[in-house]
């Protein structure tokens, strides 16, 4: 049996009045005189291409392969075309052309779908990570059958097109769409049910200011405190509720939180192109307290947990819960983490200081906030590994 093919990160790319200029009254190109690229199409398509996405070319070429639109003057055109591209490193890893016209009925001419349909079998849209980009009402109603978001072009030829079918009902630029696509927040949602816990979470990593909001609501306060923390100086918005049967205790509810947290921060992250990755040697004091942290988002779980409660519980978490957040967290999210609690230095331990539970608990929980959002910062948009996984 065969698997089923992992979905891809794609965009979907009409040509005329997209890649290159249509001209107005034939709505055709001819020649190369007319060949002139839409501006910014070179540096917008190379930042997306770096980024990971596929590139698919799809456009409706009228009666192509006739006297009206000869099929050699079109391939030519095209051959210039990608060439120029390709010149820049930019590669269209699949060219689909519909040559009906609208009296032909066919399956494949935009809004329809006929001309991907086969293709997107084998290498499936990644649904929260696809685009069209286009011009046209057609090409925005393709988008909707494909289940994507279009990008409307800014089109001096077609400027008044439907813009209800293009993403924020605006028309765009290629700076505009590729800085939109790449800077846009990485967010994710998640359900999880089980018989002991009724969970759903709602993640942003990129909080607009830096400071995340949060709405926690888990049944146990000074839980709910820690993640509180968590979103704030992690800088993510992060809401949270969770049923669960606390009649028997805290436990259920704390490693199922954990682990849907740890799968959302996943899921927000994708494929965690052009992030910093580690955060490492963060020491966070507070008072008496110093934790020592370093982490690296590395896709392989592993954690060192080392801290010591002197009490037995912070309000109504018990502490042996605490090690067990940050193993299934990061079981859940795939981090490597390394943890050191004490008071204060650990080559000068004891000193007579007596640790503070709560200031324990807290600093574990804040560092672990700074370290994911140094971690997940993004600086460019290769992978940080040289296997090119992570
Ligand atoms: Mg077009
Ligand atoms: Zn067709």
């Amino acid at each position: 049996m065969q698997a089923n093919p992992a979905p891809r990160k794609t965009l979907l790319i009409d040509r005329d009045g997209t890649l290159i200029h249509e001209p107005s009254g034939t709505f055709q190109v001819n020649s190369l005189e007319e060949l002139r690229l839409l501006p910014g199409v070179i540096t917008a398509l190379h930042r997306l291409s770096c980024a990971g996405y596929d590139l698919i070319f799809v456009s409706n070429q009228d009666a192509l392969g006739t006297a009206q639109n000869p099929r050699e003057n079109y391939e030519y055109l095209n051959d210039k075309l990608f060439a120029l591209l390709g010149g820049e490193g930019i590669e269209f890893a699949a060219v689909f052309t519909c040559p009906h016209i609208p009296a032909d009925g066919c399956a494949c001419r935009k809004p329809g779908t006929g001309m991907v349909d086969a293709y997107l079998r084998r290498k499936p849209l990644l649904l929260s990570d696809s685009f069209m980009v286009g011009d046209r009402g057609t090409d925005g109603r393709f988008a909707g059958n494909l289940g994507i978001p279009a990008f409307l072009l800014d089109s001096e030829t077609h400027p008044d097109e439907d813009r209800t079918l293009s993403v924020e009902q605006k028309l765009w630029t290629w700076p505009e769409l590729a800085h939109y696509i790449l800077q846009r927040p990485r967010c994710s949602r998640l359900a999880r049910k089980t018989k002991e816990t009724d969970i759903s979470i709602e993640l942003n990593l990129d909080a607009p200011d830096g400071q995340g909001r949060y709405q926690i609501a888990t049944g146990l306060h000074f839980f709910d405190h820690m993640l509180e923390q968590l979103s704030r100086h992690g800088g993510m918005d992060l809401s949270i509720s969770c049923k669960g049967d606390l009649e028997i205790d805290a436990h259920h509810t704390v490693e199922d939180v954990a682990l849907a947290l740890g799968q959302a921060f996943a899921d927000a992250l994708g494929d965690k192109r052009g992030i910093v990755r580690y955060s490492w040697e963060r020491v966070l004091v507070m008072d008496e307290v110093r934790c020592e942290i370093s982490i690296d988002l590395s896709g392989r779980p592993y954690v060192v947990f080392d801290a010591d409660f002197p009490r037995p519980a912070a309000g109504d978490l018990p502490t042996e819960m605490v090690e067990h957040f940050f193993v299934s967290f990061c079981s859940a999210a795939k981090i490597n983490l390394h943890l050191h609690c004490h008071s204060g230095h650990p080559d000068h331990p004891g000193k007579g200081l007596k640790p503070n539970t709560h200031h324990m608990v807290e600093a574990c929980f804040k560092a672990l906030a700074r370290c994911l959002k140094d971690a997940v910062r993004r600086e460019g948009t290769g992978i940080s590994s040289t296997k090119g996984l992570l």
